[in-house]
């Protein structure tokens, strides 16, 4: 299954060049049969390691009759309806027009993720052209110019994590995992570090009223403006680049854009899908707790997500400014955290006030920390040395008389780590012994809250 994604919006932004440059070629029209007008066509498309389906809505051309607008419409929704994501383009030096809205409201409406370039970007002349683009509502403007193939790598940045997303329904269960035994050891300080070009990317999620937005514009200051004004629900997500003391991130918000849903079935429904996009971007996935009411059962379900899409995770406790027993009610919090989400064992739990700033440089340590345990890498020799002793502190059980032997053991990734065991009857091995596994290298190593898979392999 690839993903497919449709370049729609006016005649003359850039369409066509964009299309031949994702492309890198002519190609064959989909409706090339006489009769069928040609104005949609599609390719294989190809972004750094990214592989999907392009199709360009190119066939419109600049009509000044009445039906432009119908077949526009009609055009553009058939182009929506074939894909699973859409790139909405404007022309930066014109700025946003009174068509262009039109676009912007069809995909809203019709389309489950869209983003937005705007195109012929180059230069300052474009300038006014992108800020306006904030107001339409569909999250953080991709600026490119299709032309010099500028802004390819923001595009890559926004598409990856839907793509990640498509390329994860299509998977198994049960990941496969490549094991290299001659492997050698990798430098186990080498965690890569968050730089202009790879900022970290951090979500922020929660229940709606949780604090979100407060904690993101303390995070980002005034630099930017989180929301588009009356942008109404806008069907994609936002991302803010900002530099948090320092550190390059890339900051997930799905808060924003929720305000003024005014259907609480309706808000829930796009706090949950939310919820999974920001979850899927992320590196670092920010739980974010209301003090007052926490561990309710949607933090609860976005907290298990995470952990089970591998992301790092750290728990902020908002609003504790308001706490009058400070102790008691952290006491109370550690208890529950440790009952209601166990497979979150020694995650971070920092209290914070989104609102006056406090805790947050602690927010900012907890993140960098569950992002550097995330990419550790420990040393085979180290592994095995550590195999061995916990295979005599605690033998592995004997099913049916027959003991199952762990031979050898390896990291085979990192982000979060994974290992492969190779034993006799992987089938057999009971859960818990692979938690015993799993907590003993959380200890032994220091690799606390990050999400560990450990795999176990047959050997002939
Ligand atoms: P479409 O009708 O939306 O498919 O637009 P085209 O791809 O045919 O482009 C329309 C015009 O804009 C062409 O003359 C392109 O060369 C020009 N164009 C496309 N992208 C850029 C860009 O990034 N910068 C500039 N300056 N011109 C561009
Ligand atoms: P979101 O829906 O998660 O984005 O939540 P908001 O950021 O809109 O905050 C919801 C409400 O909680 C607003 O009235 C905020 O002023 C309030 N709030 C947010 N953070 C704090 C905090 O640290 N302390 C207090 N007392 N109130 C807060």
């Amino acid at each position: 299954m690839t993903l497919t994604l449709a370049i729609v919006g006016r005649p003359n932004v850039g369409k066509s060049t964009l299309f031949n440059r994702l492309v890198g070629k002519r190609l064959a029209l989909v409706d090339d049969q006489p009769g069928v007008t040609r104005d949609l066509r599609e390719g294989a498309a190809r972004l750094a390691d990214l592989k999907f389906t392009v199709i360009d809505t190119a066939g419109l051309e600049e009509a000044t009759d009445d039906s432009l607008q119908g077949r526009m419409r009609r055009l553009t929704e058939r182009a929506v309806d074939m894909a699973d994501v859409c790139l909405f383009m404007i022309d930066a030096r014109v700025g946003v027009t009174p068509t262009d809205e039109i676009f912007a409201e069809i995909l809203r409406k019709r389309s489950a993720h869209v983003l937005l370039a705007a195109n012929k970007g180059e230069g300052a002349a474009a300038d006014a052209g992108v800020l306006e683009a904030y107001n339409l509502g569909l999250g953080e403007p991709i600026r490119l110019s299709a032309e010099h193939g500028e802004g390819l790598n923001d595009l890559y940045t926004q598409l990856q994590p839907i793509a990640d997303l498509y390329a994860e329904k299509a998977r198994s269960e049960a990941p496969e995992v490549d094991v290299d035994l001659d492997e050698e050891d990798d430098d186990p300080d080498a965690v890569p570090q968050p730089t202009n070009a790879k900022p970290l990317q951090v979500a922020v999620v929660g229940r709606p009223n949780a604090g979100k937005s407060t904690l993101i514009n303390q995070i980002v200051g005034d630099e930017r403006l989180l929301t588009g004004p009356e942008a109404g629900i806008t069907r994609d997500a936002i991302s803010l680049r900002t530099d948090w003391n320092g550190t390059p991130m890339r900051i997930f918000d799905t808060a924003g854009m929720r305000k003024k849903a005014k259907v609480q079935e309706k808000l829930e429904k796009l706090s949950v899908g939310d919820g999974l996009r920001a979850v899927k971007f992320a590196e670092v996935v920010v739980v974010l707790l209301d003090a007052a009411i926490p561990f309710e059962q949607q933090d609860l379900r976005i907290a298990d997500l995470a952990e089970r899409e591998g992301r790092a995770v750290v728990v902020a406790i908002n609003k504790w400014d308001v706490e009058e027993d400070k102790q008691a009610k952290l006491r109370d919090l550690k208890e529950s955290f440790e009952r209601l989400l166990p497979q979150l064992k020694g995650a971070p739990l920092i209290t914070v006030s989104a609102k006056t700033g406090r805790g947050m440089d602690r927010l900012h340590d907890a993140i960098l920390r569950a992002y550097e345990v995330w990419n550790r890498r420990v040393s085979t020799a180290q592994l095995n040395r550590w195999l061995t002793g916990m295979l005599e502190a605690h033998p592995p059980p004997a099913p049916q008389g027959k003991r199952i032997k762990l031979r050898y053991m390896t990291q085979a990734k990192t982000r979060p780590p994974g290992f492969v065991v190779m034993c006799s009857h992987p089938d057999k091995m009971p859960e818990s012994y692979n938690r015993y596994l799993v907590n003993g290298l959380r200890l032994d190593f220091d690799m606390p809250g990050t999400p560990i898979r450990i795999y176990m392999r047959g050997q002939n």
